[in-house]
Order: structure tokens, then sequence, then C-alpha cells
């Protein structure tokens, strides 16, 4: 206000001077210069520094809850975030127990099958014992007990061995290849079991008959079949024995026996091929 005074007061010199002066184009001049000032006055105007205003305390306070909501939300991510990965770690944990309790599973169902398969195993040994056991037979223990000498020396007291030999195989032979119990041929024989095994094993090492392992009457036995025929009467007029030089040293058990004549092996195949061409 003092400024804008200043200038009208100059402002009116300035045209009081012009009266006196009296000339046009000087208050042209003058007013040209007062205008110069004006403008100029008006810029240089002094810029006053703006004081706070309730917009802007407003403005701050808005900051300063934005920034507490963003520590909030922060803090609450952070506790988020927490959560989670106590979380995830519990998940870990509770996963390896459960991975855990399953191979202790495994491990403990695989001792059972192994415990169950060693027990099938020691069942199925002792089932087979049992019946191998029930499947030995009397003779298998006499094979056991005796030697090879005392099978082979079996004589049954006051009996003419070679007679009963030769009478056993004549019998045996009638059955032919199906062959005969020998709980029935010692029946026929009147010869108790003990003798008639005794002399089955004789039989059988002299090669005479063989032995069938069967199973009769839930009882494992034997069958007898004969392997030579024993020969007839009506042909021992061509034995070699009635001829042969050497017959008074021929014995079962001697050097020279007819265990390993070969006149008797010779003459029995001629015997058997005249018996099969009948
Ligand atoms: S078995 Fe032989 S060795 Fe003995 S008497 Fe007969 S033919 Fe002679």
């Amino acid at each position: 206000m003092h400024k804008n005074s200043d200038f009208m007061a100059e402002k009116k010199s300035d045209l009081g001077n012009s009266s006196t002066e009296g000339t046009a184009d000087e208050i042209k001049m003058k007013l040209s210069r007062l205008k110069a000032k004006l403008k100029d006055s008006k810029r240089k105007k002094p810029v006053t520094t703006p004081k706070s205003t309730p917009k802007k305390i407003k403005s701050a306070t808005k900051a300063k809850e934005a920034k507490k909501k963003e520590i909030k939300k922060q803090a609450e991510a952070k506790k988020q975030e927490a959560k989670k990965q106590a979380e995830a770690k519990k998940k870990e944990v509770k996963k390896k127990q459960a991975k855990k309790q399953a191979e202790a599973k495994k491990k403990q169902a695989k001792k059972q099958a192994e415990a169950k398969k060693q027990e099938a195993k020691k069942q199925a040994e002792a089932k087979k014992q049992a019946e191998e056991e029930a499947q030995r037979t009397y003779e298998e223990e006499l094979e056991e007990q005796l030697t090879e000498e005392q099978i082979t020396d079996f004589q049954i007291h006051k009996t003419d061995m070679d007679k009963l030999i030769n009478h056993v195989c004549e019998i045996v032979a009638t059955y032919g290849n199906n062959g005969i119990h020998q709980s029935d041929l010692w029946k026929k024989l009147k010869l108790t079991s003990r003798d008639g095994s005794r002399l089955a094993l004789k039989l059988e090492r002299m090669g005479l008959i063989t032995r069938e392992k069967i199973l009769l009457k839930g009882r494992w036995t034997y069958k007898l079949i004969i392997i030579k025929s024993p020969i007839g009467t009506d042909s021992l007029s061509g034995a070699p024995c009635l001829v042969c030089p050497v017959e008074s040293k021929c014995s079962l058990d001697g050097d020279i026996s007819p265990k390993t004549c070969q006149f008797i092996e010779d003459w029995v195949l001629i015997e058997l091929k005249t018996k099969k061409s009948k």
C-alpha cells in the first residue's frame, strides 16, 4: 500500500510538471516511464513464504498414518511368513516321522516274513524227515547195520540154502514182471519176516531178484521181481554142472562158484532164448 501511494504521488507530480512544460510528447514519455516503473515494481514484488496450512498438516498426518499402516502391514506379512515357515517345518517333521514309521513298519514286516519263511522251511524239513522216517523200512535198517559179507553169507539154521533160493526164485518167477509182495512170499515159505528180509537182500546181491519199494496198507514194503528165471528140472539134463570137471571144487562162496561161472551164464542165456522162442 505504501509503495502504491508513492507511485500515485509521483504520477501526480509528473502530470503537474507536464502541464507546466506543456508538451504532449513529454507527457506521453512520462506516462510510458511510469507504466514501466509500475510494471517493474510489480515484477519485484517480494515473494512471501507460504505458511503451513491445515491442508498440509492433514497431508502429513495422512502420510504418517500410511507409514504406520505400511509398518503394520509389513509386521503382519512377517508374522504370516514366520507362521508359514513354522507350519512347513512342522509338516517336514511330520513327514520325516511318517517316513521313519513306514520304514520301521516295512522292516518289521520283512522280519516277520523272513521268520515265517524260516518257520515254513523248518516245518517242511520236519515233515520231510517224518515222511522219510515213515518210509524207512526194516530192510533199509538192516542194510545199515549189516556188512555186505553178512548179507551174502546169510544162512538159515538147518536149511539147504541153495534149495531154498531155487525155490524162492521159482515162485517169484511165476509172478513175472508184476512181482510178489515179500510178506506174501514169506507166508508161502513159512519164513519169519526177519529171515525173509535177510534172504531178499541176499537174493538181490546174488543178482537173482530186484526189490521195488511200495506202499502197502499205509506201510512201506517191497515187491520182489525175478531177474534170472530158475531152470526147470526138465532142462537140467543140459546143465554144465553135470559134466563139469571142477564141480567138486565149486561152491557158492569159493573161488569157483556159480556166481561167477561163465558156463552157467551161457547156459542160462541159451535156456531163456529157448523159452522165449517157445
Ligand atoms: S557152476 Fe560152473 S564151475 Fe560150478 S559146477 Fe557148475 S559148471 Fe562147474
